[in-house]
């Protein structure tokens, strides 16, 4: 039983990192690794806690409340992925953390100031701002990478900028230049990385 239980663990550390270099948007995380039925992530949260799994502990935190209060308290869950109070109260406080830090960071990085070598198109809207055409676009950004709240947070999560579209990739937000793009792609990977190096604190395990 240890020889197999430590080969679990290893897969269960894969899926669950303690850093944030070992998470790649490509690389499937969370419960999807789980074979068979894929479990409720509360479950795998419960699993954890009881097998104390420390490490894996804020990886399966966050993954229980990417999805928001709807699923974190549904009624309609087997014993095993119901959360005890304390554990709710846990997550809770840990989302409602979460949740801060990505509409301020967001905010943050969408309306406000650039480096004035990186927005490189002439018709790009953040030529100029402040106007009316620039707010409106930073606006739909914002919505955008953020999410409606009832949805839990997104904050891990690589914001897509650019679609398929007939072989072609296009950006989300037409007029948008490339470089302000980058920009808001790589103070993204700035803001997951600080995101991720809380997660422990929120959730109250450091
Ligand atoms: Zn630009």
């Amino acid at each position: 039983m240890p020889a197999v239980r430590s080969q679990l663990l290893e897969v269960v550390h894969d899926a669950y990192p303690e850093t944030f270099e070992g998470v790649t948007p490509t690389k499937s995380l969370g419960e999807s690794i789980f074979s068979g039925l894929t479990p409720h992530p509360n479950e795998v949260l419960n699993l954890f806690i009881q097998q104390e799994l420390t490490s894996a502990l804020p990886m399966a935190y966050y993954m229980a409340v990417r999805k928001g209060l709807n699923s974190l308290m549904d009624t309609h869950l087997p014993k095993s992925a119901t959360l005890s109070p304390e554990t709710l109260r846990t997550a809770m406080g840990g989302l409602m953390a979460l949740r801060e830090v990505e509409l301020n960071e967001t905010h943050r990085l969408v309306f406000g100031p650039k480096d004035a070598h990186s927005c490189s198109g002439s018709n790009c809207p953040s030529r100029t701002p402040t106007s009316p055409a620039a707010l409106g676009t930073y606006q739909k950004v914002f919505d955008y990478v953020v999410g409606p709240s009832q949805l839990g947070t997104r904050v891990l999560q690589v914001p897509e900028f650019h679609q398929d579209s007939g072989g072609d990739t296009a950006c989300v937000f037409p007029g948008v230049c490339r470089g302000c793009m980058e920009w808001w792609e790589s103070g993204h990977a700035k803001l997951r990385k600080k995101a991720w190096e809380r997660l422990p604190e929120v959730f109250g395990l450091s």
